[in-house]
């Protein structure tokens, strides 16, 4: 199943959209069999599980980090992931950088965005991400490269489109200023019930777990 599944995802994706398989739970052999049908990103929320998973996955996959990244974690994180999307304060960023001129890198990020002005939620809120990114711009060590967002919980993808609206703003409004050793690049949003609704709203990565692996176990 997670074969066609993947295949049917790529059939209809544009080719300037980018998918990521949001793996949270999912054994290496599901990750395997996905990177087999053609993923080239894989997007884990949790560091233990994707350096178990990565030891046994063979292939050229990127490894992304979607997850809330504490800062104890960040060390690792740097040691495992190509990209981490969920950059959200100046000590979190900080700490990136410093993790990665130690390990002789430069990590690329997306800054989280919370759209929907959740107070339970992560992410830089809208009006501040611009003086965000401006803030962390500097930082010789990490790259920001756009923006990640995941929007209020609902399964009506209508509700989704005016948070995904606004994020698509914001990002074109940054990418206008022209930030010095910012590249405003890549626009990370939607997930399975929202990433057709994302895509018409401008995203070009999606993050899309349940319609590749199956529902999650819940525990
Ligand atoms: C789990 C997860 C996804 C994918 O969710 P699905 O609804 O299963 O597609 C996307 N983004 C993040 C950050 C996630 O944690």
């Amino acid at each position: 199943m997670i074969k066609q599944n993947v295949q049917s995802i790529l059939r209809q994706l544009p080719d300037d959209v980018l998918l990521v398989a949001a793996a949270k739970t999912k054994s290496a052999d599901e990750i395997q069999e996905a990177i087999d049908a053609g993923v080239g990103i894989i997007g884990e929320n949790y560091l233990q599980e994707a350096k178990s998973a990565q030891k046994l996955i063979k292939g050229s996959a990127k490894w992304h980090f979607i997850g809330h990244l504490q800062r104890n974690k960040v060390k690792k994180a740097v040691e495992l992931f190509d990209m981490i999307q969920t950059v959200d304060s100046r000590q979190i960023a900080e700490a990136i950088d410093e993790a990665s001129f130690k390990q002789n890198k430069v990590m690329p990020v997306l800054v989280e965005v919370n759209s929907g002005q959740e107070a339970q939620k992560f992410g830089v809120l809208p009006d501040k991400t611009g003086d965000f990114i401006k803030s962390v711009a500097h930082l010789e060590h990490i790259q920001v490269m756009g923006l990640m967002t995941m929007g209020p919980d609902t399964d009506n993808s209508d509700e989704s489109r005016k948070y995904f609206r606004r994020t698509k703003q914001i990002f074109d409004q940054i990418k206008a200023l022209k930030l010095n050793r910012v590249k405003m690049q890549y626009l990370s949003m939607g997930m399975t019930s929202s990433y057709q609704v994302a895509i018409e709203e401008g995203a070009n990565m999606v993050r899309i777990g349940s319609k590749i692996f199956g529902q999650r176990d819940l525990n």
